[in-house]
């Protein structure tokens, strides 16, 4: 019988081919881009048995789910990537050593003051807005989150002198509509004024199932997947 890790591993195979590829297509050596699972809706189960395969980076996009599920898997790294609410923080700060999607001040402060509490550095990447170049999200209005281009290196500036919180980089979804090339392309560039003012400041998390060769054609570092490792979710994810 063909069983959950199996079609775990058989799914590991397939995205392990697909960033290959990419690299090779970009020049790019393999160790340059991390793979980060993204779990969200699925059981912790499928979290050990990817941990079994070799899986070392998770990530999680609502404070509910990694708080439940990072506690069973403390050996792993464990990423936000979701929306998040000041009042989470001080969870946030103890569950997960990155978090992907700082974009306002006061959530820095938030971050700030619950790393401390929790003594430890969290890694804090800054979300950047790509809805410049996405048709659907222009036309409706919406968004997928992040600061302006414009607006980063004052975030950037208040997160790298923030006790408790490192400057890792930024993070970006690319917007409906979109081009995922010209709007990787451009985060290229936001994360290079970035590094030019904060060496460290080296990630660029970007690409996710439909779009990680462009991501990773544009500098990824560390792309999220979903969909790709663990199979389609249910409408709530
Ligand atoms: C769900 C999610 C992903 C993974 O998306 P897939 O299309 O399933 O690969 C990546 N990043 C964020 C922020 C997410 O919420």
């Amino acid at each position: 019988m063909r069983t959950r890790t199996d079609e775990l591993r058989a799914n590991l195979v397939q995205v392990q081919e697909r960033i290959e590829k990419a690299c090779q297509a970009a020049g790019r050596a393999r160790d340059e881009v991390t793979l980060v699972a993204i779990t969200k809706t699925f059981p912790v189960s499928d979290v050990r048995a990817l941990a079994g395969l070799g899986i070392q980076d998770v990530g999680e996009n609502r404070e509910q789910e990694l708080k439940s599920k990072a506690p069973e898997c403390p050996e792993l790294s464990w990423h936000f990537v979701g929306q998040l609410q000041s009042k989470k923080s001080r969870s946030i700060a103890r569950y997960a050593s990155v978090v992907h999607s700082v974009d306002r001040s006061a959530l820095v402060e938030a971050l700030s003051k619950a790393a401390v509490a929790e003594e430890k550095t969290l890694r804090c990447l800054i979300q950047v807005s790509l809805a410049a170049y996405g048709t659907a999200d222009a036309a409706t209005g919406a968004s997928r989150g992040g600061v302006a281009p414009a607006d980063v290196p004052d975030l950037a500036a208040q997160i790298a002198v923030a006790d408790g919180l490192e400057l890792g980089g930024v993070m970006a979804v690319a917007p409906l509509g979109a081009d995922p090339e010209k709007a990787f392309a451009g985060l290229r560039e936001v994360a290079s004024r970035l590094r030019s003012e904060h060496a460290g400041a080296d990630w660029i998390s970007a690409g996710m199932t439909g779009d990680l060769e462009a991501a990773i054609k544009h500098g990824a570092t560390h792309v999220r997947l979903g969909r790709a490792l663990l199979g389609t979710r249910s409408p709530l994810g």
